[in-house]
């Protein structure tokens, strides 16, 4: 009973579909699910999430797939819906831990080039053969039969999932939105999505991102009208921040600057790297001659340039950041300058957003963000369309996808309230729940898998833990402080003076006095406790410095450095 782990025992027997969401149900971001039946595994998405504002060092957070061991061979394939880096980030991290030479990936052409081009900074990697897929598109895996459709969202190519299972059809919606007057894309298509919803939808997987949110999502026509409208009125550089994926954005931002006489440059690797990759694929269109290079912005008159940059995140990062902060190699803001934060906040970033919009404000820039004026519209279906999408599938069962838990239970709620589904059947589950579907019922099995956090550290992924974790707080709080005392084997004595390093504590030129102190101490901790000769308790005495000079450091300065006692017997 209760927790932990083993879901897959009796899987031989088991003729319902699990349905395993390891990332994003509960949290925005880090998307994947794992479908299997008779143990046979289809995975979905393998995204990544930013860290939260607590969590000093880390790059990104990646789904947990302990509960994979030993069955990497019963992986059939996986499935990416489109090319933001919440559905596809982690596969840098954890593809190692799953591949084998069967294993089939598929993926749409923007999403594909995404994801290879992502993959040449990891060359260690096994390369990766990703089958190309779009609309239409059918394949096969095991018990699996998937026909892929597209979708409305804020980059191109975005797709989403009929998956016909043993057990009935699911329809997976991806990230998605309804939008009649796209950019660079076809307006939805409903006919379409009312012929899958004819062949039967036994449970419908549905994007609930949006579904705090009143009305209908704006079209992106909207925002390219409020975007011109800075545009049309900034007589300075126009910096615009947003997610290097946001590849509609960029567009917008491309088109408007060809058409007010202004030169764009990209800022931010992963910006030019998608713009790239965009280009190629002819997901974006720039005339000759309007996209710049680096310091090429210092040649044109202020009110001819655009400069397109990462980091609308507040992400420490990024080029945007790095502009705040003074620490851009060749971009100051100044004023006159107009910086447009083109992307909503994912919550948990509120509060460097704001601090970020302080330090551009205090430079004498301009700044809009999509509170005051609508530059950004979520990709992402809002309540009217989350219930026009039901209204078409008409599933037996309904779960949401995608989003922290009051986005999951709004959009069971608006489900439930809509009456055409029994509302025992609408189900709201968290990531490592298992979720069991037979064609007559849906229910949370009482097992789950792991789902916690997987840090990724610069290149380390997993090996920083809370201990690490909260280790950074404490050394980001009251700095940390090194003693390192050379002790005299046979004596047991300490030998000249403790050597002192000190970080992010006091200053050790201004502090001579409380240095001096520590010294003594340290010596009399030492030599009290080894002096007496016979065998010597080290750690005993590292703990003892540690918590003597704790209480005395915290008595002086009101201060807990981390403390780190280093002891050399020579
Ligand atoms: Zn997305």
């Amino acid at each position: 009973m209760g927790v932990q782990i083993s879901p897959w025992a009796h899987m031989i027997r088991q003729s319902n579909m699990r349905i395993i969401p390891l990332g994003g149900l509960g949290e925005v971001g880090r998307n994947m699910m794992l479908l299997e039946w008779q143990g046979k595994i289809l995975i979905c998405d393998m995204g990544f999430r930013l860290p939260e504002e607590d969590m000093p060092g880390i790059d990104y957070i990646v789904p947990n797939i302990s509960c994979l061991k030993g069955k990497e061979k019963n992986i059939l394939g996986i499935v990416f819906t489109h090319g933001h880096y919440d559905h596809i980030g982690a596969i840098p991290y954890l593809i190692e831990k799953i591949w084998h030479p069967n294993l089939r990936i598929f993926a749409s052409p923007l999403t594909r080039g995404i994801i290879l081009k992502r993959e040449e900074d990891f060359s260690n990697l096994p390369k990766l053969e990703i089958e190309e897929v779009k609309d239409g598109s059918r394949i096969k895996l095991g018990p699996f039969k998937i026909e892929f459709f597209k979708i409305n969202h804020n980059i191109p190519d975005n797709l989403g999932l009929f998956i016909e299972t043993p057990v009935g059809n699911i329809l997976h919606t991806s990230d998605f939105k309804f939008d009649q007057n796209p950019v660079n894309d076809l307006p939805t298509n409903f006919q379409r999505l009312k012929s899958l919803a004819k062949r039967k939808i036994l449970l419908l997987l549905s994007d609930s991102t949006g579904a705090e949110e009143k009305g209908h999502s704006l079209s992106e026509k909207t925002i390219e009208k409020n975007l011109e409208e800075i545009f049309r009125q900034a007589s300075g550089r126009i910096i615009a921040a947003t997610f290097a994926s946001l590849i509609n954005r960029i567009q917008q931002i491309i088109t408007l600057a060809e058409k007010y006489g202004r030169k764009v440059s990209l800022e931010g690797y992963s910006m030019k790297t998608n713009v790239e990759i965009s280009k190629i694929l002819g997901y974006i269109r720039s005339k000759k001659g309007t996209l710049i290079n680096g310091r090429e912005v210092l040649d044109y008159p202020d009110s001819r340039i655009t400069i397109l940059c990462t980091g609308a995140q507040g992400e420490g990062s990024a080029v945007l950041m790095r502009v705040a902060i003074k620490e851009h190699p060749f971009i100051r803001l100044k004023k006159g300058d107009s910086v447009i934060l083109s992307s909503s906040v994912i919550p948990g970033n509120e509060r460097t957003v704001q601090m970020l919009k302080d330090d551009i404000l205090r430079q004498g820039a301009k700044v809009f963000h999509y509170k005051m004026m609508d530059i950004h519209a979520g990709g992402h279906a809002q309540q009217e369309e989350l219930k026009e999408m039901i209204r078409i599938m008409r599933p037996k069962f309904f779960l949401p996808i995608h989003g922290q838990y009051s986005m999951l239970a709004a959009h069971a709620q608006a489900a439930k309230e809509m009456g055409c589904i029994a509302e025992k059947n609408v189900l709201v589950a968290e990531n490592g729940q298992i979720i069991n579907l037979s064609p007559k019922r849906i229910f949370l099995e009482k097992k789950t898998v792991a789902s916690n956090y997987v840090m990724v550290d610069g290149l380390g992924i997993g090996d920083v833990g809370e201990i690490v974790l909260r280790d950074r707080h404490m050394l980001a709080r009251d700095g940390m402080f090194v003693i390192v005392a050379v002790v005299d084997r046979k004596t047991g004595q300490v030998k000249g003076s403790p050597d002192i390093i000190s970080r992010g504590f006091v200053y050790l030129r201004e502090s001579k006095e409380l240095l001096r102190e520590t010294r003594k101490k340290v010596i009399e901790i030492v030599n009290r406790a080894a002096g007496s000769g016979g065998a010597v308790n080290w750690s005993y005495i590292k703990d003892e410095i540690r918590n003597k000079l704790g209480q005395f450091l915290f008595s002086k300065t009101k201060r807990r450095p981390m403390i780190l006692p280093v002891i050399i017997e020579v």
